[in-house]
């Protein structure tokens, strides 16, 4: 075998790629991860005015950071990009999505009853935990006593997140949300980690690795079995061979800010590049490259941002302190409730890093001694204490949109012969269920003497911002329904699969990203079924692991 020939390619490594790569990698497959971002590290996550924040998919030599915001016209969505893919910026929320969520759009094969193995599957994977009752922040307290005072304290609950508590964090000491309060650990898979010191750093990277991320278990695991994950590898296009697939790379040489191009090949392609990723590499291969012809007319339709949105509320004087604690804690399932004009909307708490106080910390690691010391040191407690949002409280929820965006390649006026990802999507469609989620948000201040602030890029521009894109490669029975079958293979092309958020058909609800993994769980093992044999003579034992 050439050394760039493999079993499989998988193009990513967030939810779906670090899935798939590791259960193949198990099953004695020969596996190649391509992953556009960094190798992130507690020690790289980004903190200041000088971090690399930003990844730009049309330059990634020159901007390859921590957070990829497409500004579409209507809609902007952010991704994170890195190995670990989105666990590494997400809030850890991994909760299933509800029964009834399947129960249309669906091919007939997925239902909440078959996908229930592999969300437990998951959920072990990730070391899933609740918040430990000791433990609850000033925003979860709020949001029990707003369910309550809205008697919808049925409806209340703490969610299952991806982070490791320790039963005997005190969050009465000196300095609680300090690193030295963290208690270094080896987890079930060799990687070590410490456990969490609610300091509010979710979405910017767990500087004390409390954040169960993908690199610390899927990919671990993967590596460990002989997968060869290569960070800064951004995929442009894919080929297919007679038989199998190359695929075609730039690889970014982050010192020099350029780029060199190289190929790969494998027998499979496994896409995990996410809902604007997967989407996007499929349509430059259609519609631009044309190395891909046959795909599905459907392909960028029936796109959703999982109804995401966001409700920013005042409190006068009561402190909320939305950066202390983890990002997201609890919920208020309101399902098809008659208060809310029978819509299904799924309220959170949302919180917010203080920038200022990382910035701070950042310099006190350089200058931690002397006059200079003394004085990042007095101004980190100012900025801890004195949080200029610590009087907000950050409403966020999920519901059921419309689905009905659509990706598309356009030109630009100014550059006719460049193809760039278009979004069309409109608010019509999902106008009544993100005012459902606002009265919701709005009786929940009102109830606990908080004044609520719907952003005019809502009341008056009808512009959203979402975390949670899904579909694009939408599963379907049939091409003329969609792009993947209930199995993730691509119609009209053998072994080519995708696997991540851009399969999925319609919103969740609720945060996706444990219906992904469990997605791909299920996909993968159906692949492995079907191939195994030709693996298992080259299933490796585990190399020992770190730690
Ligand atoms: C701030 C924030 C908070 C969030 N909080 C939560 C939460 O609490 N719970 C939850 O369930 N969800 C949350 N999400 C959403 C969650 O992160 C996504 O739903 C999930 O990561 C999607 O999984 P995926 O496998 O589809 O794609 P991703 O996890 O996005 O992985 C795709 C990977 O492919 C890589 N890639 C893309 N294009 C290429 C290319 N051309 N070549 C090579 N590599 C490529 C990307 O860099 C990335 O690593 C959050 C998202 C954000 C941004
Ligand atoms: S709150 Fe801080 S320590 Fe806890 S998981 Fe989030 S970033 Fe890590």
């Amino acid at each position: 075998m050439s050394p760039n020939t493999y079993d499989v390619i998988v193009v990513g490594s967030g939810f779906g790629g670090a899935v798939a790569a590791c259960r193949i990698a198990e099953a004695g497959g020969n596996v190649l991860v391509l992953e556009r971002g960094r190798r992130w590290t507690p020690n790289t996550y980004p903190r200041n005015e000088s971090s690399p924040w930003l990844w730009d998919q049309q330059h990634p030599q020159r901007h390859h950071g921590w957070a990829d915001l497409r500004t579409f016209r209507n809609m902007w969505v952010v991704a994170g990009a890195g190995v670990g893919g989105g666990s590494l910026i997400y809030a850890n929320v991994s909760v299933e999505a509800r029964r009834e969520a399947f129960e249309s759009g669906w091919p007939a094969a997925i239902t909440y009853k078959e996908l229930k193995p592999h969300y437990d599957r998951v959920g072990q994977m990730l070391d899933v935990q609740e918040l430990p009752d000791n433990q609850l922040s000033k925003r979860t307290r709020l949001v029990r006593e707003a369910a309550q005072a809205c008697g919808w304290g049925d409806c209340y609950r703490k969610l299952p997140l991806a982070v490791s508590f320790s039963p005997r964090y005190d969050p009465n000491a000196p300095d609680p949300r300090e690193d030295w309060h963290s208690v270094k650990f080896i987890n079930a898979h060799g990687m070590p980690q410490g456990t969490c010191v609610h300091c509010g750093n979710c979405d910017i990277g767990c500087q004390v690795s409390a954040k169960n991320t993908l690199d610390l278990n899927y990919l671990a695991v993967a590596e460990q079995h002989g997968a060869t994950i290569q960070p800064l590898h951004v995929v442009q296009k894919l080929e297919p061979l007679q038989p199998g697939w190359r695929v075609h790379f730039d690889i970014i040489d982050s010192a020099a800010g350029s780029s060199t191009r190289d190929t790969a090949t494998a027998d499979r392609v496994i896409l995990g590049a996410g809902s604007i990723g997967s989407t996007e590499l499929l349509l430059r291969c259609r519609d631009e490259h044309r190395t891909l012809p046959g795909l599905s007319e459907q392909l960028g339709s029936g796109w959703s941002f999982n109804g995401d949105f966001l409700t920013p509320a005042f409190y006068g004087h009561r402190k909320i302190s939305p950066s202390h604690g983890v990002t997201i804690s609890a919920a208020i399932d309101l399902f098809k409730h008659p208060d809310i004009n029978g819509q299904s909307v799924f309220v959170q708490d949302g919180g917010v890093p203080n920038l200022a106080y990382d910035f701070v910390h950042s310099r006190l690691k350089r200058a931690h001694r002397g006059l200079l010391g003394d004085f990042w040191k007095a101004l980190a407690h100012h900025v801890d204490s004195d949080d200029p949002v610590e009087h907000m409280m950050p409403w966020f929820g999920q519901a059921i949109d419309a689905g009905d965006g659509r990706m598309r390649l356009g030109r630009c006026w100014f550059a006719p012969w460049h193809r760039v990802l278009r979004l069309d999507w409109s608010y019509e469609g999902s106008d009544k269920v993100v005012e459902a989620m606002i009265k919701a948000h709005e009786k929940l201040s009102d109830a606990t003497g908080g004044r609520p602030f719907v952003p005019p890029t809502w009341s008056d521009l009808h512009k959203l911002i979402t975390p949670h894109p899904l579909g694009g490669c939408n599963m379907g029975r049939t091409s003329s329904e969609g792009v993947v079958d209930a199995c993730g293979k691509v119609f009209g092309y053998e072994g080519l699969y995708v696997m991540d958020g851009a399969v999925v058909p319609r919103a969740i609800g609720r945060n996706p990203s444990r219906t992904i993994a469990a997605l791909a769980e299920r996909n993968v093992a159906l692949l492995i079924a079907n191939v195994a044999g030709a693996w298992a003579a080259n299933r490796k034992q585990p190399s020992s692991k770190p730690g």
